[in-house]
């Protein structure tokens, strides 16, 4: 099975928490996506084992995504070889142009690793005989594949990054199912009360909404620099 964007991250509700509208965006336009969490995200604030994963699952569906998790422990991840290997075997298998995923993260020790891993585990993915490197044996019998495009959300439990991103992505058309994808996670969030968290992110998407005239967007870091075919795809614009 072949995806079109692959969005890595460390915990179930990561990938909605820093990019649920531009996934709901990106199926909108008929890309398949995968998220990949690296672990089960237990244990979990409100919930018994295993509800977390359950309504991870659900979230991707309001957003339209496929979804997995590796057997990674909350908490402990690490950018370890087996875990860069099983990544880059996962992106060899489901040849994606985009990947998605954590950078800049220094707060939670899982977003530091998962961001550090994904880095290797992409540049792994693109590289050929495995099978003479000792350990390799769990690529060796998969394809290189060249991702394309290395895209980095922001984390929302790091600090605001101001204007210091590549590009922002306007999800004002999308935000209603980042919200409903957001709210299946009672195990994490207080969603009927009013979640503190919740309302930050919020506010932190509008407030990139505002810089751009739109009610609410997304922003993005690049591991390279961007080329548009002409000025024009920034149009219209708000300040000029
Ligand atoms: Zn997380």
């Amino acid at each position: 099975m072949s995806y079109d964007a692959l969005v890595i991250s460390a915990h179930p509700d990561d990938a909605e928490v820093q990019m649920g509208g531009t996934i709901a965006r990106l199926v909108d336009e008929g890309l398949r996506v995968l998220l990949v969490d690296l672990c089960d995200g237990e244990p979990s604030d409100f919930a018994a084992p295993g509800e977390r994963a359950a309504q991870a699952r659900r979230a991707a569906a309001i957003l339209g995504a496929e979804r997995l998790f590796l057997d990674g422990q909350d908490r402990l991840l690490g950018d370890t070889i087996p875990l860069r290997l099983q990544v880059a075997r996962l992106i060899r298998i489901h040849r994606p142009q985009i990947v998605f995923g954590t950078t800049d993260a220094c707060v939670h020790p899982d977003h530091a690793a998962a961001g550090a891993l994904l880095s290797a585990a992409v540049f792994y993915a693109r590289l050929d005989h495995w099978e003479r490197v000792p350990g390799g044996e769990l690529l060796a019998d998969t394809e290189p594949w060249n991702v394309e495009r290395l895209f980095f959300p922001h984390c929302k439990m790091e600090p605001p990054w101001g204007r210091d991103f590549a590009f922002a992505v306007d999800v004002s058309d999308t935000y209603d199912r980042k919200r409903a994808a957001l709210a299946e996670y009672g195990s994490i969030f207080r969603v009927e009360e009013g979640d503190r968290l919740l309302t930050l992110y919020e506010a932190e998407d509008a407030y990139l909404g505002r810089l751009f005239g739109v009610a609410y967007a997304e922003a993005f870091k690049s591991h390279s620099p961007l080329l548009v075919p002409s000025p024009t795809v920034f149009l219209p614009g708000l300040h000029g």
